[in-house]
C-alpha cells in the first residue's frame, strides 16, 4: 500500500487501541494485510518510472499521509494523543522504513535486505486506477467503521 494507506491504518489503530502492547503488533500486522490486498503504490512500475521518481513520489506520499492522519484525528478522534498516533504510524510503516536503505540506496545490511525480500513475498500490485480506487474505498470504510463502533 501507499505510505498514506499504512498511515491511515496506524492512525485508526491508535484511535481505537490505547494499549501499545496490543496496538504495536497489530500495526505491524496491518502492514502485511494491507500489502496482500492488491494495490497501487509509489513503487509500482518502478522499472519504468526510475528510482528518482519513486523516491520523490514516496516523499510526497509520506507527507500527505501524515497530513491526512492529522486531519482524521483532529476531526474524528480528537481525544487521541497525536504523539501516540505518530508512533503507531511508524509501526504500521516500519517494514517499508526497514527496506528503504536496501531498496533505494543498495545498502546490503541483512535486516534491510530481509525486509525487502519478506515484503516481496506477499506484496500484490494492482496498477492505477483500480489499485487506487479500491485502496481508497477500503480505507474510507475502515475509518467509517472505526468512528461508528
Ligand atoms: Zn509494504
Amino acid at each position: 500500500m501507499t505510505a498514506t494507506g499504512h498511515a491511515v491504518l496506524g492512525t485508526i489503530i491508535a484511535a481505537k487501541i490505547g494499549n501499545p502492547i496490543l496496538a504495536i503488533p497489530l500495526a505491524v500486522a496491518s502492514h502485511i494485510a494491507a500489502d496482500i490486498f492488491p494495490h497501487w503504490d509509489t513503487a509500482t512500475n518502478r522499472d519504468k518510472k526510475g528510482k528518482k521518481r519513486v523516491i520523490i513520489e514516496s516523499f510526497f506520499d509520506l507527507i500527505f499521509g501524515l497530513l491526512l492522519s492529522y486531519t482524521i484525528i483532529f476531526l474524528l478522534f480528537p481525544q487521541t494523543n497525536f504523539l501516540y498516533v505518530l508512533f503507531l504510524i511508524l509501526a504500521a510503516q516500519s517494514l517499508d522504513w526497514l527496506m528503504i536503505p536496501y531498496y533505494f540506496f543498495n545498502i546490503n545490511f541483512p535486516l534491510f535486505k530481509w525486509a525487502y525480500k519478506f515484503q516481496k513475498s506477499f506484496n500484490h500490485d494492482l496498477d492505477k486506477p483500480w489499485g487506487i480506487i479500491n485502496q481508497v474505498a477500503v480505507l474510507v470504510l475502515i475509518v467509517i467503521l472505526a468512528k461508528i463502533f
